[in-house]
């Protein structure tokens, strides 16, 4: 079901719809085009799934383009991500020219569309070169980056940069995620769709089949990880705070939730690391579950009484967003975009250790009047800056900027 903005009002009120559709009165008519180089799969085309039908409602004439690339193109964009992300990559030159010709390729199809448009979004670096490539371009072009490119391997940002610094302006979703550059930077923050299968409320009925499918005891206290079984979410450090934490709230259980088992060699091997240090504990279910499986998540969420997400490394962390407008506290890594969504004390704690994380769980099962106070926050705390709403606020405010903001006031209507 392709989102309408009225089914929002129900969650958000009617002031936060109100409140787009006078920020977009000025930029109806107007010619907006995403670019990106995928449909389905992945963050980037979620948002674009939902974003782009929401600005359409909105009266903005908005598209959505995709570049095609064959093995070679998508290997070396690739490698251009786990260099951006500060790995060691070799990238040879041959691979680079047919980087480069792809994106000619898809030029010739792509510029008619693109150069007339009023505002190009151009997402992450696999169609980055194609501003250089549209020369009659008329409108503004964003390059909209979603991806840590602070601590890069150098060779790969000098390559990239000569493609992005002509750009008019660029999104990054965390400061802490950007690079300086010589236009202005926008950071737009991701954000949950309450509507969708993961989020939406849930039954009665469909939590106890959780319960019972999965051999949960809904009498007893939950806590729950949802994460891929990856060295960066620390999933061994959440069965030991568990097992400290036991100590005190003898009759714990634990839930960690990932994804089946890839073809990934260092996901199996953390698996491992994970039945190991579970060692057959009935109170710990380990789920391995299919890509598609949002539902069970949702309400896995919802069963929970604390949601942990113990990540030594994070990007944004939506586990944690989601998790909060469940009304769940949630227990976090103190790293990356955990930092902008647990505000310690009242949405959740930051943790730097097993032995920090069980004492958190101690404390809020000993005050558990604590459960309900601080998750009635979390989920306020998402309510006003982590649903789609606020990030379409966010586009439409940008686009307004970027197209008037040379003038010294904007009037809505
Ligand atoms: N997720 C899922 N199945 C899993 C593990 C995670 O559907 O087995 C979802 C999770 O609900 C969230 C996203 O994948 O929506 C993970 O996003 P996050 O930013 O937390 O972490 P990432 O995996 O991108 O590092």
């Amino acid at each position: 079901m392709k989102p309408n903005l009225q089914q929002y009002a129900k969650v958000t009120g009617e002031t936060v719809i109100d409140h787009l559709l006078q920020l977009a009165e000025p930029l109806k008519g107007l010619k907006v085009v995403h670019v990106n180089s995928t449909r389905m799969g992945g963050g980037v085309a979620e948002i674009l799934n939902k974003l782009v039908p929401l600005m359409r409602d909105l009266g903005i004439d908005a598209h959505w383009e995709v570049i095609e690339g064959d093995d070679t193109f998508f290997q070396c964009t690739k490698s251009f991500h786990n260099g951006l992300q500060g790995n060691v990559v070799e990238i040879p030159k041959s691979t680079l020219k047919a980087y480069e010709a792809t994106n000619e390729k898809n030029a010739e199809k792509l510029c008619p569309i693109l150069q007339d448009a009023d505002i190009v979004f151009i997402h992450d670096p696999q169609p980055a070169p194609l501003l250089h490539l549209c020369s009659n371009r008329r409108g503004k072009w964003v390059w909209r980056c979603h991806i840590d490119v602070s601590r890069p391997y150098r060779p790969v940002w000098k390559y990239l940069r000569n493609f992005v610094t002509d750009y008019d302006a660029s999104i990054f979703s965390l400061a802490d995620f950007a690079q300086l550059m010589p236009h202005p930077q926008y950071l737009i923050a991701p954000s949950i769709d309450p509507l969708s299968d993961k989020n939406l409320e849930l039954g009665e009925e469909e939590l106890n089949a959780v319960y019972s499918r999965f051999g949960i005891d809904p009498e007893r206290p939950l806590v729950v990880q949802v994460s891929r079984f990856d060295r960066f979410k620390d999933p061994v450090g959440v069965i030991h705070a568990y097992r400290l934490a036991r100590k005190f709230v003898p009759d714990l259980q634990l839930v960690l939730a990932g994804g089946e088992a890839t073809d990934d060699p260092e996901a199996k091997i953390v698996l491992n690391d994970v039945y190991d240090a579970a060692n057959d504990d009935k109170d710990i279910t380990i789920l391995l579950l299919p890509s598609d499986a949002h539902r069970t998540i949702n309400a896995l969420q919802r069963a929970a009484d604390v949601v942990i997400q113990k990540s030594i490394k994070e990007g944004f962390g939506l586990t944690v967003t989601e998790a909060l407008w469940k009304g769940k506290p949630v227990i976090g890594g103190n790293v990356g975009g955990i930092q902008l969504q647990i505000v310690n004390h009242h949405t959740g704690f930051l943790v730097d250790t097993p032995e920090g994380a069980a004492l958190r769980i101690r404390y809020l099962f000993y005050n558990r009047e604590q459960l309900a106070i601080m998750g009635e926050k979390a989920h306020r705390f998402v309510l006003e800056n982590f649903l789609i709403t606020r990030h379409l606020r966010e586009y439409l405010t940008l686009m307004l900027d970027i197209l008037e903001g040379s003038r010294e006031r904007i009037d809505l209507k």
